[in-house]
Formats: structure tokens, sequence, C-alpha cells
């Protein structure tokens, strides 16, 4: 199914020069870039993005993590594209996550974990309105 994701290289990848072999990982797929930019969050943006996990333990640092610096902001396109970059993803703790997944090869904790993607193609359509409205 053609679908879209919103995919986002997270601060920490970006200030450690991680962009281009990330962007290659999913240039890989074959899935088209649709969107790109960079860009540091909002508050408003990270806890709109985020709002599921609201009351957490970890939420308070999640948003300082991910509004700290600049991210990559994607959308990308194609089939069953949101399945395809969970896949590539990896697990959303490093540490379980397979080597040859972007997690696995380059995140080590899960407060810092590399990269975002949708979790569902409603999710994508809401978070893609968030970054780049419509
Ligand atoms: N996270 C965290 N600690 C946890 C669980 C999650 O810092 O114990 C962060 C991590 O950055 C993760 C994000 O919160 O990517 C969203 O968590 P989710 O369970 O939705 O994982 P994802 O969809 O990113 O794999
Ligand atoms: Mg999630």
């Amino acid at each position: 199914m053609e679908q879209k994701t919103y995919i986002m290289i997270k601060p920490d990848a970006v200030a450690r020069g991680l962009i281009a072999p990330i962007l290659q990982r999913f240039e890989d797929t074959g899935l088209g870039i649709e969107r790109l930019e960079l860009g540091t969050l909002t508050r408003e943006q990270a806890e709109e993005n985020y709002r599921e996990h609201e009351g957490k333990p970890f939420y308070p640092g999640l948003i300082d993590y991910i509004t700290a610096g600049p991210v990559v902001k994607m959308v990308l396109t194609g089939p069953d594209s949101v399945m395809v970059c969970r896949k590539l993803m990896g697990a959303t703790n490093p540490r379980d996550a397979a080597p040859g997944t972007i997690r696995g090869d380059y995140g080590l904790i899960v407060d810092a974990n590399v990269v975002h993607g949708s979790d569902s193609a409603e999710s994508a359509k809401r978070e893609i309105a968030i970054f780049f409205g419509d």
C-alpha cells in the first residue's frame, strides 16, 4: 500500500555527524523523499508529537532531548513505508535493536535512540501535519 511516513533524525545523531549515513539507509530502501528539512523543534511541536507519552517518567527528559538541537525532518513515501522504516530503524531500545538496523548500529541508550518514525499511517498523517502543515 502506497503511504507516507514521518521520519526524524534526532539531535544526538545530527550532533554526531550522522546525517549522511542515516539518510543513506533510508534512501537505500527505494522509498521516495517527499520533504526534507533541518530545524529545531519547538516545545509545542515536541509535546504534540509525543502526547501519547505524557505523564510517563521519561516524558520530560524526552521533550528536553528532542528540542535540544537541530533534527532532520522528512516525509518518505512508497509501498508500506511505515513498516519498512520501522523495520529499518529497529527496536526502540538500541540495546534490543538488531545489528544492521539504524538503532542497532548507531545507538546505545533508549534516551538517545538516533531516529524517530511514525508507528502507523494515522500517526504519520498527524505527525506530518505537526511538522509540515497540511
Ligand atoms: N523513550 C525513552 N525512554 C523509554 C521509552 C521511550 O526515552 O523508556 C523515548 C525514546 O526516544 C523513544 C520515544 O521516547 O523513541 C518514544 O517512545 P516509543 O515507545 O513511542 O518508541 P518509538 O516509537 O520511538 O520506537
Ligand atoms: Mg512511538
